[in-house]
C-alpha cells in the first residue's frame, strides 16, 4: 500500500480515537515524550524501507502520530500505550513502495521521494529573485552554469569548514565530496575544529540548505551556514554525494540552475505548486527556489545546463510538454569549466561607461555578464582568441556586436553616437 494512502487511513483512525478521548486527561509531558519516541521509531522504519521522507513529510507523520496518543487520555495505562503502538506499527508494516499509487495521489511515491530528496532550500534574501526577467538574447551555446555576481570568494581563498555536529566519519565524508570542487576551482576547503570558520555545517533533520558565497560572512558567528540533512544511516551514497556537492556549490556562489535567466523549462505552474505543497512549501517559497528566474544583473551565467549539480530534478508531470530532467549526482562538464573560470585569476576588467541608464549585457567566451551603469567587473578571459559580443539596440533593432579583445588590457563599453549603438574601447 502506498504511504500517502496509509497517511489517510492513519488520520481516520487517529480522529476516531481522538473523539472518544476528550473527557480524559494525562500529563502533557508524558504524552509528548511517548509521541516523540513513537514518531522517531516510525520515521526510521520508513527510511529503512527506502522512502527517505523529507522533513515536511516528518511533520505529517508527527501529526498522525500525535493524534492517536490522545488515546492515552482514555486510560492512564502502559497497556493502552502499547496497544496503540502495536496497532500503528501493524498498519505501517503493510506499506510497500512497489505497489502503484492510487489515482488520488498526484505523484507516485517513488517520484515524490526522489524529488523530495534532491530538493534543497537555498536561503536567499526575501527580495531576491522575485522578478521574472526575460530580457536578453539567446546567443552562442557552449557552456552552461549560473553564478551569483559579487558573491564569489576571491580566487585562491581558503574557506574554513567547521562542523556543528556529526562524528568524524560523517564529517570526513562531507569534506571528501566538498573537495571535488577544489579539483576545478582555485579554492581551498579546510576543516577546522575551533575558531572562526566561513562555513559552519550542521546535520539537523530539517532539509538541506546553504547560504550563497560571501553571504556566509553575514551570518552570526555561532550559527550554521549550511545544513546537511544526511545523518541518517539509510541515506544512499549517491544522494549524500549529490547533496554535499550541491550545497558546497551554493557556498562557492552558485545559484540554482533552473533559475538561470536563460532557463526555459516549460513549467506547469499549478502542478509545480501542487507538488511542492506536498512538502509544505508555500507558493512564495516555490517561486523563490524553483520558478523565478534570477535577474540578468544578478548573475554571471552560461546557457541553461540541465546536467548541472545545481539543477533540481524536473518530473515530466511538472512540465506542460513532458520535458524532464533526472536527478544529477555529479559535477557536469560545465560545472567544472565554469567554476574553474570564475575562480581563476586570468581575467580582464570591463566597465559600463556608456551614456545609457540601463544595464548592458555582454558575452565573453560562453559566459554572459550584465553590468549596471558605472559598474566594473572582472571577467574570465583567454590569453588568446577572446570572443566578446555586446547586446545593443541601435534605433531599436537589437543584435550582438562582436569583438576580439586582446588579453592583458582593461576595457570599457561606451556609446557611439546617440542612437543606442555601443562599442568596446580600451580603458
Ligand atoms: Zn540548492
Amino acid at each position: 500500500m502506498p504511504c500517502p494512502e496509509i497517511f489517510k487511513i492513519s488520520f481516520k483512525i487517529a480522529n476516531a480515537i481522538d473523539d472518544r478521548s476528550k473527557l480524559h486527561k494525562l500529563p502533557t509531558s508524558r504524552i509528548f515524550l511517548l509521541a516523540i519516541s513513537f514518531h522517531k521509531f516510525i520515521f526510521k522504519k520508513y527510511r529503512a524501507r527506502g522512502y527517505h521522507l523529507a522533513q515536511s513529510c516528518t511533520k505529517q507523520v508527527s501529526i498522525i502520530f500525535f493524534k492517536p496518543f490522545n488515546f492515552i487520555k482514555m486510560k492512564n495505562s502502559i497497556v493502552f500505550n502499547l496497544l496503540a503502538a502495536i496497532a500503528f506499527i501493524s498498519v505501517l508494516a503493510s506499506c510497500h513502495k512497489e505497489e502503484s499509487a492510487p489515482s488520488t495521489v498526484y505523484f507516485s511515491d517513488e517520484e515524490l521521494a526522489e524529488i523530495k530528496e534532491s530538493t534543497c532550500l537555498t536561503i536567499m534574501p526575501d527580495d531576491f529573485a522575485t522578478t521574472l526577467d526575460d530580457t536578453p538574447p539567446t546567443g552562442a551555446i557552449e557552456e552552461r552554469a549560473t553564478g551569483m555576481k559579487n558573491k564569489f570568494w576571491s580566487p585562491g581563498s581558503t574557506l574554513r569548514v567547521k562542523f556543528l555536529g556529526g562524528n568524524s566519519t560523517l564529517q570526513n565524508k562531507v569534506m571528501q565530496y566538498a573537495e571535488q570542487w577544489e579539483q576545478f576551482a582555485n579554492i581551498n576547503f579546510v576543516k577546522v575544529t575551533s575558531g572562526t570558520a566561513e562555513i559552519r555545517v550542521a546535520f539537523d533533520a530539517v532539509g538541506s540548505f546553504s547560504y550563497i558565497g560571501k553571504d556566509n560572512l553575514g551570518i552570526v558567528a555561532n550559527q550554521k551556514t549550511m545544513n546537511l540533512d544526511l545523518a541518517s544511516p539509510s541515506t544512499s551514497e549517491a544522494y549524500f554525494k549529490s547533496t554535499v556537492i550541491h550545497e558546497f556549490g551554493h557556498a562557492l556562489g552558485l545559484g540554482h540552475e533552473q533559475q538561470s535567466p536563460l532557463s526555459s523549462i516549460p513549467w506547469n505552474v499549478p502542478a509545480v505548486y501542487a507538488f511542492y505543497a506536498q512538502m509544505g512549501w508555500p507558493q512564495q517559497q516555490v517561486n523563490q527556489n524553483v520558478l523565478n528566474k534570477y535577474q540578468w544583473t544578478q548573475t554571471q551565467h552560461t546557457s541553461h545546463d540541465a546536467q548541472s549539480i545545481m539543477q533540481y530534478p524536473v518530473s515530466a508531470s511538472l512540465t506542460t510538454n513532458g520535458f524532464s530532467i533526472p536527478m544529477n549526482t555529479q559535477l557536469s562538464a560545465t560545472d567544472k569549466d565554469f567554476i574553474g573560470k570564475i575562480y581563476s585569476n586570468q581575467k580582464i576588467k570591463v566597465r559600463h561607461a556608456a551614456n545609457v541608464s540601463f544595464a548592458i549585457t555582454f558575452w565573453l567566451n560562453g559566459i554572459y555578464h550584465t553590468i549596471q551603469p558605472g559598474e566594473s567587473l572582472w571577467v574570465p578571459a583567454k590569453t588568446t582568441g577572446n570572443q566578446l559580443s555586446i547586446w545593443e539596440c541601435p534605433n531599436g533593432n537589437c543584435s550582438w556586436d562582436g569583438y576580439a579583445p586582446p588579453y592583458g588590457y582593461n576595457y570599457k563599453i561606451v556609446s557611439q553616437g546617440s542612437n543606442g549603438n555601443l562599442t568596446l574601447a580600451y580603458d
